[in-house]
This record gives C-alpha cells, structure tokens and sequence, in this order.
C-alpha cells in the first residue's frame, strides 16, 4: 500500500476526502457526500478496503487480548468457576464471538459431553 501523500495524490475527488471521513466510511458511517466521492474515487474506495481490514485485524487482536484464557472457558463449561467470574465470562461471550464459538466447540466436544450439565446448556443458549 502507498503512503499518505500518494494517496491524497491519486485522489481524484475535489475536494479530496479528509482522514475522517474515510474512516467513517470504513465503520460503515460514510454520510452521503463521501459515498458519493467513493464511487466516483477509486484511489479512495481502495483506501476505505485497506483501513476496513487493517479494523478487522486490530478488532481480533483486541478482543483476543481481552479474552479469557481457554483454561477459564473450561473452568466455565463445567460450572467450576466462581459465580462472579462466570458472570464476567458469561458478559464477554456475548460480545466476543471469537470466545463464544471456542465454548460452543467446547460443549459440543466430546470431553465435555459428560461434564457439562443440562444446565449450562440452558445458559448458553440463551446467551
Ligand atoms: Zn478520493
Ligand atoms: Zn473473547
């Protein structure tokens, strides 16, 4: 990818997209004005792809370092852990799809078939 300065040169839109606006875009954000220069800049519309990715990546990293460890799901999927802890686990899996696919992986897996209750079910699916 090119630099800052080489973008703003390829910019074919007048007047050219502020940094804001195309990370707006990039959020899924962009007001009228800016759809309507992406369309028309290909320059842009390439840097909204970059930075929209360059967001998936950082996203993943952040809810992985905010994650639980998998010994703490374990500890989850088997009611082990203390209720104020499994509230924060429960809290986390319903914004961390990352965390909620590794318990659902560990519930439907077969070393946790027999240790995990009825209950815990009940409580995961309604998350
Ligand atoms: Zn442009
Ligand atoms: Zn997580």
């Amino acid at each position: 990818m090119t630099n800052d300065e080489e973008w703003e040169q390829r910019c074919t839109g007048s007047p050219p997209l502020s940094g804001s606006a195309l990370i707006a875009a990039a959020d899924g954000e962009a007001d009228e004005a800016t759809l309507a220069h992406l369309q028309a800049c290909p320059a842009c519309a390439a840097r909204v792809m970059h930075l929209r990715a360059l967001q998936a990546y950082l996203l993943r990293r952040l809810y992985r370092l905010h994650c639980p460890s998998t010994d703490t799901l374990v500890d989850y999927c088997q009611g082990l852990l203390d209720p104020r802890v499994t509230a924060g686990v429960s809290h986390h899996l319903a914004i961390c799809p990352y965390c909620a696919a590794e318990v659902k992986l560990l519930e439907d897996g077969p070393i946790l078939a027999h240790a995990v209750g009825r209950r815990r079910r009940t409580l995961a699916s309604n998350l």
